[in-house]
């Protein structure tokens, strides 16, 4: 296990294929995989294989992580021939955090309301 793994964290256990997903994308840094309990059409979760809990809690350290998430989303996005998408960064439980390992949320296939909820 990774020296930054949690033993706990849902996503960090995805990560180390102890739960399964149904996976998208992966890299050395990056995990692509379907929602469970899809909001859209098309629901993807996108996680750092490190594991942060939240945006906030990144650091200048965490920098290409991030930016290795994105442009993994950006290449699902293209994969899964979205070409109108929504991203989503739920941070602290009152945002709507429910799963404390950062993550992207790739959101397709339907129109979008403005602002969000
Ligand atoms: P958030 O509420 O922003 O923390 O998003 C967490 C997301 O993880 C939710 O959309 C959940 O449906 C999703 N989720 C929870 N458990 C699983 C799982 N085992 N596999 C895939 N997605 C999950």
């Amino acid at each position: 296990m990774s020296p930054d793994a949690d033993p706990s964290c849902l996503f960090c256990r995805i990560v180390r294929k102890e739960i399964p997903a149904k996976i998208v994308f992966e890299d050395e840094r990056v995990l692509a995989f379907h929602d469970v309990a899809p909001k859209a059409p098309t629901h993807v979760i996108v996680v750092p294989k490190t594991h942060v809990a939240r945006l906030s809690e990144a650091g200048d350290e965490h920098a290409a992580l991030l930016g290795a998430c994105l442009v993994a989303l950006i290449g699902v996005a293209r994969m899964l021939s979205l070409d109108s998408y929504r991203v989503v960064v739920n941070d602290g439980a009152e945002a709507g955090q429910s799963v404390f390992h950062l993550h992207l949320h790739l959101l397709g296939g339907r129109i979008f309301a403005w602002p969000p909820g």
